[in-house]
């Protein structure tokens, strides 16, 4: 029995379980001279291992009941020397069909003293074992129960690598797979690792299978709806097995799988990241199959790593999508910006020609008939050609505006201190005429298009001067300071006429004016300054109240030099 005992712990990684015991019972029915011995496994109660007759014939009903319940309560052999004689434990229905009068079963435990189940040694005249024999069998029974479990334990870890590899493949492939095709790798390898007949996946939007292997697909097409054993899936969140579903009352079977004639089923649901079920994961087999928790938490693990995989290619793709459009609507936005640009350009243009004879026409008017005319007729020429001078300037800043975003002018590093003095000395004249007091410290070199910061700071400045009032000691100052992203915050600050909060939005729009001033203006200019700001990335806001004066606030992207480290 040592020798043999050596001789099965070599066996058992070669061998598998069923064969493992058989070569068990062989030998106990060789060394004890028994007509049948078996294994009796706790876990689904079918007879494994079996000599000295055909399995199926002492296949019993899948309950265990009188004697090995009898040894799984006592923890130790029991020994009937004739069944027919006793009657105390009842006889076990397949030992009885087949005529066993002679019975000795051994517990099995396992390596925590859990009992997994019993050897058998079946005579069928009546046979009485000594307490040496019993002994013997038990310490067979329980060598053996150490080789399987070793044996179980490196099979589990040889399936535990196999899966991880399986689901570090599987991610790499969801990004090159569609979900089905990829679903459909997930449930071959169920198949292959577990033995199952068939695996699908059902998902909760549709109620449709996918990844179906095993069966054409089409032959698992159900009603759309789900109930019985999804719904219960759906509502307590973790796996259902069922060994056998012909025997399972509570959940009601699915009409797909009673079609298919479908015994075994296990069904493992799919979280999203967010923990919502988002379908189920089944294992279906033909004939009856009990799952041992080990492998439905490994496949509630394949389970769980597929979802994953999923969610993150819908979110990729999703993401994808996101950018594609955006960038679409970008350029869609881009372009119908340009067309209006052109559209403005070519209309300002056109109107130019005929605008220069109109006050070609009008000087002729004044110059040659100027004798002839009266003062009402020259009045009405006057008005003309202010008119004309009007809409002239309309049409320069229609040009202006249009050509923000037209022309590819290069960015430079452009001094500001040198475009507000140029400025300052090109209006000399109006600052001293209206006793201006201009103030500004040193300003910033700036990095841009030099023809935009000179136009940004013309209109500003302009502005400025032009809607003072009746200020008794007008002030503008002119500063800059810090602000964020390598941007400086210019303020461009008077105390004139101020503009109603009300406005502060509206005067950036193209032909906004304030009715209360009577200032001359086309009403484009901030429009103009606002368009190459933002075009710069910057941003431009007011600060002002009615009466209290105005102060603008935009930013500009500083010079390299000007970038403190
Ligand atoms: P325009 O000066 O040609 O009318 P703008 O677009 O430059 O056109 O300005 C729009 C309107 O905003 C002006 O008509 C004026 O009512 C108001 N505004 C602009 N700057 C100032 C300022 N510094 N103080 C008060 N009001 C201003």
């Amino acid at each position: 029995i040592q020798k043999l005992l050596k001789e099965l712990s070599q066996d058992i990684t070669s061998l598998d379980i069923d064969s493992f015991l058989k070569k068990i019972t062989e030998k106990v029915r060789e060394f004890f001279e028994v007509d049948v011995s078996d294994v009796r496994m706790l876990e689904n109660w079918q007879p494994m291992g079996v000599s000295g007759i055909e399995a199926e014939r002492i296949r019993g009903t899948g309950t265990f009941r009188g004697r090995s319940k009898w040894i799984l309560k006592n923890r130790r052999p029991l020994a009937i020397a004739d069944t027919a004689k006793e009657t105390n434990i009842p006889t076990g229905d397949s030992t009885r069909r087949i005529g066993i009068r002679g019975y000795l079963g051994v517990p099995f435990f396992s390596r925590g003293g859990k009992m997994i189940g019993v050897l058998r040694a079946l005579t069928y005249q009546p046979r009485e074992f000594t307490q040496d024999e019993i002994d013997l069998i038990q310490q067979l029974a329980n060598g053996a129960a150490i080789a399987i479990e070793n044996a179980r334990l490196y099979h589990e870890s040889q399936r535990q690598e196999e899966i991880q590899k399986l689901l570090k493949e599987l991610s790499q492939d969801i990004t090159s797979l569609d979900i089905d095709s990829f679903l459909k790798k997930l449930t071959e390898k169920v198949r292959e690792f577990f033995k199952v007949d068939i695996c699908d996946v059902r998902m909760m939007d549709n109620w449709r299978s996918v990844g179906v292997s095993g069966v054409e697909p089409k032959r698992l097409r159900g009603t759309g709806a789900m109930r019985g054993r999804s719904k219960w899936i759906l509502e307590n969140r973790r796996p259902l097995a069922i060994p056998d579903t012909a025997k399972e009352t509570d959940i009601p079977t699915g009409e797909t799988t009673s079609r298919l004639g479908i015994r075994g089923y296990l069904g493992v649901p799919f979280f999203s990241r967010g923990g919502k079920v988002i379908g189920v994961l089944r294992a279906l087999t033909y004939q009856p199959r009990e799952f041992t928790q080990d492998e439905i938490d490994l496949i509630q693990q394949l389970a769980n790593g597929a979802a994953i995989a999923i969610e993150n290619a819908r979110l990729f793709e999703g993401s994808n999508r996101l950018v594609g459009e955006l960038k679409g609507l970008t350029e869609l936005l881009g372009a119908k910006n340009k067309e209006l640009d052109t559209f403005v350009y070519t209309v300002s243009h056109d109107l130019k020609a005929p605008l220069v004879t109109l006050q070609g026409m009008a000087d002729l008017l004044l110059n040659e008939y100027e004798g002839k005319l009266d003062e009402q007729g020259r009045h009405y020429l006057d008005r003309l050609k202010a008119n004309a001078q009007q809409m002239e300037q309309l049409v320069l800043d229609l040009l202006a505006l249009s050509r923000v975003g037209r022309e590819g002018h290069r960015p430079e590093e452009v001094s500001l201190d040198q475009v507000v003095d140029d400025l300052l000395l090109e209006w000399g004249e109006t600052i001293r005429a209206r006793g201006i007091h201009v103030v500004h410290d040193h300003l910033p070199t700036l990095w841009g298009v030099r023809t935009h910061i000179e136009q940004v700071m013309t209109n500003l400045l302009g502005n400025a001067v032009k809607y003072l009032g009746d200020s008794a000691a007008p002030v503008i100052e002119i500063g800059a300071k810090d602000g964020v992203d390598q941007r400086v915050e210019c303020t461009v600050k008077d105390n004139g006429i101020g503009i109603d909060p009300a406005y502060h939005e509206k005067i950036f729009e193209i032909f906004q004016r304030l009715k209360e001033t009577e200032a001359e203006g086309t009403g484009v200019g901030l429009a103009i300054v606002k368009k190459i700001i933002e075009g710069a990335g910057g941003r431009i806001w007011i600060e002002s109240a009615k009466g209290q004066g105005s102060t603008f606030h935009f930013t500009w992207l500083k010079a390299q030099q000007e970038v403190k480290l």
